[in-house]
């Protein structure tokens, strides 16, 4: 299905500590649907841009925590935040579930949040890079993460999640990511 006759009714923001909302997740829906597409949202600071890549769905109303904006609070049902079991007290102080009136000023004036996204901004999946300390797009990866084909599974990421197997490309990312480890150690 094409995105065309969706638009974003819920986003929800991260605020950040330098008092920038990073996008986070968006709820889309076509006029007089009573089910929503979900978005994943991540800033990748390499490519000063956002990736974005649907992840599910569902019928309304949506649960969401954390700060959010809505065409309509009778499509939300609220939760209370998850940022503040993340173990940074600050982060889950700014971030206690509740709901913007007005779109924050870097988004406000753009339009449709999803068609913002599209003409705008980047359509693919992200891994977390532990190294970079960046959310990487998975169709254009930094040099420390790697597709492994016969684990099905992408390596070099998030540190103590990483099993590398004999595979040629996990022999050679290895010794990639050992190099960019001793570099910044
Ligand atoms: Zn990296
Ligand atoms: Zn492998």
């Amino acid at each position: 299905m094409s995105h065309e006759s969706e638009k974003a009714v819920i986003v929800e923001f991260v605020l950040m500590a330098d008092g920038r909302y990073d996008i986070h997740q968006v709820w889309t829906s076509e006029p007089g649907r009573k089910s929503y597409s979900m978005y994943d949202v991540s800033w990748t600071k390499r490519d000063r841009r956002y990736s974005f890549h649907k992840s599910g769905g569902g019928p309304f109303p949506a649960t969401v925590s954390g700060i959010y904006w809505t065409s309509d609070p009778a499509l939300v049902i609220e939760e209370e935040s998850s940022w503040s079991l993340d173990g940074d007290p600050a982060m889950g102080e700014r971030n206690k579930t509740r709901r913007l009136t007005d779109l924050p000023i870097d988004v406000k004036g753009c339009g449709d949040v999803l068609e913002w996204l599209y003409n705008y901004h980047h359509s693919a999946q992200t891994v977390y890079c532990d190294i970079c300390v960046d959310s990487i797009p998975d169709d254009d990866l930094c040099a420390h993460i790697w597709w492994c084909d016969e684990g099905g599974d992408f390596q070099g990421v998030g540190g103590e999640s990483i099993s590398p197997c004999d595979c040629e490309d996990c022999v050679k990312g290895k010794a990639w990511r050992e190099n960019a480890m001793s570099a910044i150690s």
